[in-house]
């Protein structure tokens, strides 16, 4: 006789039945899955292994970046204009507390309600990619001698930064509540606007100003320590939205009844204040325009990619002929072909064989 060590509700992998019928690819399920959680093998979710095994070739750490020339770039007074420190500060205001945001999403939401061991496995190892970004950010902070306190806090204190952390909190707040289930079709659409909001939007095109303000400093041999941690992150993100993205996809196969006509509109409507935030960060962390780089240019960058971002769930593109003016920033996404790009020690962080994904 099978013995329920717990009931089989929720299907969060703890609870499982002595004797049970082993599992059977048939039985794995994105989401809503009454299946066994702890049994990788058989694998049906194979992208979902691969980028976990990509992510792992891909590893690296911020301490092993050096932040010398940064440090003395920093301290000398005539070493960057007013508008480059503007620019520096912002991104570290949004990005030292974005990817915690990011990580208690999923940890404390999406974790327990994508329901099979493959995908859960990439999520584990993201969570620890967020945790080596947090860590890099702190680092830079601390090399740079900046107050801490002000950066860390500039997400409830800078508008143009707090709107953004605001804008993506709400999408999780009803999903951490631990009596939420998914099960019901308007629960599964709240997953799913959920992973909208983090993958497509917030990791998808809250991240690519600042990235590409930064890495546009390291092009120009300024603040290339910090131009190489944002290098290394970027490459991490990329592959945290591709595997976002396949997740979405996975999900509208399985559950055609969640894409309404109503949800796209939704979505859509998501994607346009993404673009709008996105665009009110550029003009205030670039008030002036620095670098060969103004705020105009980051609208049309950020149609460009909301475009893709489209695309790549299965949505209208939104911004019919938008341009890329930043070629480059796809080429810096795959860190192979560009890794003495800005002539600082080069290391060959990947270890394996594998780096490609379709961005
Ligand atoms: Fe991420």
């Amino acid at each position: 006789m099978a013995i329920s060590m717990q009931s089989m509700s929720g299907a969060t992998g703890l609870e499982f039945e002595m004797g049970a019928a082993r599992v059977q690819v048939d039985d794995k399920k994105i989401i809503n899955c009454r299946a066994d959680l702890n049994q990788l093998v058989p694998f049906k979710y194979q992208w979902a292994w691969k980028k976990y095994l990509d992510a792992c070739a891909n590893h690296w750490m911020p301490n092993e970046i050096n932040m010398a020339a940064d440090v003395a770039l920093w301290r000398d007074l005539a070493g960057l204009t007013e508008d480059e420190r503007t620019v520096i500060m912002r991104n570290l205001g949004f990005f030292s507390t974005a990817d915690s945001l990011v990580a208690n999403n999923l940890v404390l939401a999406v974790y327990r309600h994508i329901t099979n061991p493959e995908c859960r496995q990439y999520l584990l190892r993201q969570a620890f990619e967020e945790a080596l970004h947090t860590h890099a950010y702190q680092y830079v902070i601390e090399s740079l001698g900046m107050d801490e306190a002000a950066v860390f806090n500039m997400y409830r204190e800078v508008p143009s930064v707090a709107r953004k952390a605001a804008w993506s909190l709400k999408y999780t707040q009803s999903l951490g509540d631990p009596t939420f289930k998914t099960g019901t079709p308007e629960n599964d659409q709240r997953l799913l606007r959920d992973l909208i909001a983090f993958y497509v939007i917030f990791e998808g095109i809250f991240f690519y100003v600042g990235f590409t303000q930064v890495l546009s400093m390291g092009r120009r041999n300024k603040m290339t320590g910090t131009a190489e941690q944002f290098q290394y992150i970027l490459r991490d993100e990329s592959m945290h939205l591709n595997f976002g993205i396949d997740v979405i996809n996975q999900i509208k196969i399985e559950n055609p009844h969640l894409w309404t006509e109503e949800f796209k509109r939704e979505a859509i409507q998501m994607i346009h204040e993404g673009v709008e935030l996105e665009y009110a960060y550029a003009v205030d962390t670039m008030p002036r325009g620095i670098l060969g780089l103004n705020a105009e240019m980051f609208k049309d960058y950020l149609q460009f990619i909301a475009n893709r971002r489209c695309a790549q769930i299965g949505l209208e593109q939104q911004y019919p002929g938008a341009s890329n003016p930043f070629p480059w920033m796809s080429e810096i996404m795959d860190l192979k072909k560009e890794k003495n790009f800005f002539e600082t020690r080069v290391i060959e962080y990947q270890t394996g064989g594998a780096l490609s994904w379709d961005e």
